[in-house]
């Protein structure tokens, strides 16, 4: 941490600051200019709120160097964390992996529909919500339990990988035999017992970017999860609110090297919610592609304009096709493939 003293600050104050940081556990290294004093506080492991130095009389700014979040830190694992699934599929090697499917999961018809639909373009998961967290209690919640048998039935029959919302601690025991990727919502980002519940379980966990939530908050976010023991967990940018209106949300695709230069975690985009518009929806996915997304979270919909949530943004099974043709010449030239 470097802590820069006002100008001409006198010698008392920089001694009461020296001596404050040492007492909370740092070893100081002074470095005295012409006209500024600054402090390099050099300690591993000690928790403190930089707001408390800041109001230090005397300190002009305070910066911290190291990052809040250690085990989801690159310097965890320097090489990058690669996921394993089921069917030999990884996310966070070369080779990036296409998750698609309905927003929830509707009917039988529906999802193996969409789901022969989605493998046959090359999709090697299948995606849909079960439990729908929805902005009014009055829209489709989905349909629980039954949901997941029925995904889970139409994803063996197309050799796809399953991946669906947990909404809440309750519901985790019961969704384990059904989904091979457990789907943390943006809305639960900062369920801080959810994620700690997560950290329990051995699968891996795609966790969402809230909705307001900076990449150190997403990061701290994936460290409850880490912090229990659960190592697997991939992250996703799907859009933050911003001022602008003609998107539902803005995407944001520079979180995609910015989580790549932070993190070893292997980082999802979902380009679906991320602009709410199915016909912004392609350019995102092949942007996010280009920009290094180990993994893409799409919706596609059998008959998006009779889906009962997200049909706006839902894909018809041929726009995903022609998608996917496109990714598999993008890939390449930044030196990766589609699984
Ligand atoms: C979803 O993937 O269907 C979903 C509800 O996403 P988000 O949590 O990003 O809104
Ligand atoms: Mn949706």
């Amino acid at each position: 941490m470097i802590v820069a003293m006002q100008e001409g600050v006198d010698e008392q104050l920089i001694q009461q600051v020296i001596e404050h940081l040492v007492k909370i556990g740092f070893e100081v290294h002074r470095s005295t200019g012409a006209r500024m004093t600054v402090l390099g506080a050099v300690g591993s492991g000690i928790d403190f709120d930089i707001r408390n130095l800041e109001l230090l009389p005397g300190v002009q700014e305070v910066h911290r160097i190291s990052s809040p979040y250690k085990l989801a830190g690159r310097s965890f694992r320097p090489e990058g964390t690669i996921v394993k699934l089921a069917n030999g599929i990884e996310i966070g090697g070369n080779k990036i992996v296409v998750m698609a499917g309905p927003c929830s999961v509707e009917s039988r018809e529906q999802i193996f529909t969409t789901a022969e639909a989605v493998a046959k373009s090359g999709a090697k998961v299948l995606r849909g919500g079960a439990f729908k967290p929805r902005s009014s209690p009055y829209s489709f919640q989905g349909h629980g339990e039954d949901a997941l048998k029925l995904m889970r039935e139409a994803a063996e029959k197309f050799a796809l990988l399953v991946i669906s919302e947990v909404m809440e601690i309750s519901q985790i025991p019961m969704m384990l035999p059904y989904v091979h990727i457990l789907q943390v919502g943006a809305r639960n980002m900062q369920n801080f017992n959810l994620l700690r519940e997560l950290g329990k379980v051995r699968k891996p966990v795609l966790l969402k970017r809230g909705i307001a939530a900076t990449l150190e908050e997403l990061l701290l976010s994936a460290e409850y999860i880490m912090a229990g023991g659960n190592y697997e967990v991939i992250l996703c940018e799907r859009g933050i609110r911003t001022f602008e209106t003609y998107t539902r949300n803005t995407m944001d695709i520079s979180a995609i090297p910015i989580i790549h230069k932070l993190s070893h975690l292997p980082m999802t985009a979902d380009p679906s919610h991320g602009t709410g518009r199915r016909d912004k929806v392609s350019p995102m996915a092949r942007a996010s592609v280009a920009a290094g997304a180990d993994a893409l979270l799409i919706e596609v919909h059998s008959n998006p304009d009779k889906a009962l949530s997200d049909g706006a943004q839902s894909l018809f099974p041929e726009q995903f096709a022609k998608l996917m043709d496109e990714l598999r010449m993008i890939a390449p030239a930044v030196g990766r493939k589609i699984a």
